[in-house]
């Protein structure tokens, strides 16, 4: 126990090793670390999460390792998340810019970290939802997650992100029209990176009179397109005051409470499933869950009304334990 508080303590004070060993401990389901978690979850809430997406290879390691130097220059903290996919078709590349972020290990205003999705295709993992926790309660101004927009997990990220910034390079105005549409809803500032090459422009020009289609009403967010060029830190810097401009924006006119209410909601359902799941799990006999999978798999009940019989059951369980307290 007493380990477990002063993991705590020190985490909140910003120490980087102790983080990494929280987080570690989340992703391997220490009960320990699990605890400490608990705890920390109260000095959460406070970072501002930006959500860096879009295609492998459009320049986003390079874009946020400009913007790390950049929020650095403002006296802001940072956090970064860095969501490798386990895929054989990235592997080398992403590794190789890894290294090129870690110029700002060396800043304990810094803190990076890079997640595997280990096969986890789509979406957000658990423990990535932990380690922004961790960061926010390191006392993170800015939390970054940098996903490989693949479809799904644009979506995703925007909806922990409170600012979507989605990557796009020359030659991609043809996945304009075939982008989702719920991810066009989503992101906050468009960046075309690589403005050095050609097509810049044009790209530009496709993004704004995609975006002059919406009706925006007054008052709405705008989202800006912006030009930048990475690898000579050119644009980055309005970049980052776009970034910092929407942040102040959301938080202004109420919508940043809206996303937080959005996200506590999520939260909250995901914890009712994963609660519920262990309780049968450890609670509830395994004869009596096999008999409905009999049933199930002989089609004699549809899984939403064997989900109905076996939470009435949890119900009187754990109505008669509390009686019998
Ligand atoms: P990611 O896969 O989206 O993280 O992309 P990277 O940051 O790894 O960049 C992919 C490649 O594009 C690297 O070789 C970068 O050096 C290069 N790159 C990044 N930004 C720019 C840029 O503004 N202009 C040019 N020409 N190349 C860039």
């Amino acid at each position: 126990m007493h380990v477990t508080t002063e993991l705590v303590s020190k985490v909140l004070q910003g120490n980087v090793r102790a983080a990494a060993k929280l987080i570690r401990g989340i992703e391997d389901a220490v009960p320990d670390a699990l605890k400490s978690f608990e705890t920390i979850y109260a000095h959460t809430g406070k970072a501002h999460i930006i959500g860096i997406t879009g295609a492998p290879g459009v320049g986003k390691s390079t874009l946020v390792d400009t913007v790390i130097a950049d929020l650095r220059q403002r006296d802001i903290t940072v956090g970064v998340i860095a969501i490798d996919p386990s895929s054989p078709f990235t592997g080398g590349a992403i590794l190789g810019d890894r290294v090129r972020m870690s110029r700002h290990t060396g800043d304990s205003g810094v803190f990076i970290r890079s997640l595997a999705t280990r096969g986890y295709v789509g979406g957000l993992s658990k423990a990535t939802i932990s380690t922004i926790h961790v960061m926010d309660a390191m006392n993170k101004d800015i939390i970054i997650v940098e996903t490989v927009g693949v479809g799904q997990a644009e979506i995703d990220v925007t909806r922990v992100a409170d600012t979507s910034v989605l990557t796009m390079m020359p030659g991609m105005g043809d996945s304009i029209q075939t982008m989702k549409a719920g991810i066009l809803e989503a992101v906050d500032i468009f960046v075309v990176n690589k403005a050095d090459q050609d097509g810049a422009h044009r790209l530009n020009a496709e993004l704004n009179s995609m975006l002059a289609m919406k009706n925006y009403l007054s008052g709405d967010w705008q989202p800006p397109v912006l030009l930048t060029e990475a690898i000579n830190s050119v644009g980055t810097r309005a970049l980052v005051t776009e970034i910092l401009k929407h942040r102040d924006f959301i938080a202004a006119g109420g919508e940043l409470d809206k996303r937080r209410r959005a996200r506590a909601r999520l939260a909250l359902m995901e914890a009712i499933q994963d609660a519920t799941s262990n309780y049968i799990d450890s609670e509830i006999d395994s004869s009596y869950l096999e008999n409905i999978i009999d049933d199930l798999t002989q089609r004699k009940l549809t899984p939403y009304a064997a989900a109905g019989i076996v939470i009435g059951r949890v119900i009187r369980q754990v109505t008669a334990s509390a009686d019998g307290k």
